[in-house]
């Protein structure tokens, strides 16, 4: 089953957000235009805790963008962004979301980040995501949303290690960090990953 799956389409990763993806906004236009050529559409939501530790205000003598060791795991530290309940993690409110079955929340344990809509960073704790595609026969699953080398990126390369099908929508997507994103669809395309454009799908 043909399956969209909208990543952290959210205020704060837009233009003028807390964590803003440079022209993010450009996405949602083409997301709405796809939707309804899908037959199931899902959307993950980062949802953090204000307390939580992916963000550098969290911790003193620390710098937004450092690097550092959470838990064992390397963590880069954000601006606060998501923080539950605020309009920074709501949808973008053009965002077409009367067709998005199941909306699935990360990053709520403020010990670990989470940037595969499947697992945390950590891989300690799943989301239900495969569970929930499996049960539904959603095999063929595409991606868009933000940021396209953080977030879209671990989330589709979850995707194929659970042996789903994974195309990626290049224009649905922008990167936070463009100088990644070569690398990024590299790394795709030699898992076994798709991409196409909008008007192929
Ligand atoms: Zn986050």
């Amino acid at each position: 089953m043909k399956t969209l799956i909208i990543v952290d389409a959210q205020n704060d990763f837009m233009p003028g957000g807390a964590l803003e993806v440079r022209e993010g906004d450009r996405i949602v236009p083409v997301i709405n235009k796809i939707i309804p050529k899908f037959e199931l559409v899902v959307a993950t939501q980062d949802w953090h805790p204000a307390e939580h530790k992916s963000f550098a205000i969290n911790h003193p003598d620390r710098k937004e963008y450092e690097v550092i060791d959470l838990n064992g795991v390397e963590q880069k530290l954000w601006p606060p962004h998501c923080v539950q309940g605020t309009p920074g993690a709501d949808f973008h409110p053009k965002l077409e979301l009367n067709s998005v079955e199941a909306i699935f929340r990360s990053a709520m344990d403020v010990e670990v980040d989470s940037y595969s809509g499947f697992y945390d960073n950590a891989r300690h704790k799943s989301t239900g995501l495969a569970g929930y595609l499996r049960e539904k026969g959603a095999d063929d699953l595409y991606f868009c949303g933000l940021a396209a080398d953080i977030c879209v990126y671990f989330t589709i390369k979850d995707a194929l290690k659970e042996g789903f099908k994974a195309t990626l929508i290049e224009d649905a997507t922008v990167p936070l960090f463009q100088e990644d994103y070569e690398k990024v669809r590299k790394d795709i395309l030699s898992r076994g990953g798709k991409i196409i454009t909008s008007d192929e799908v």
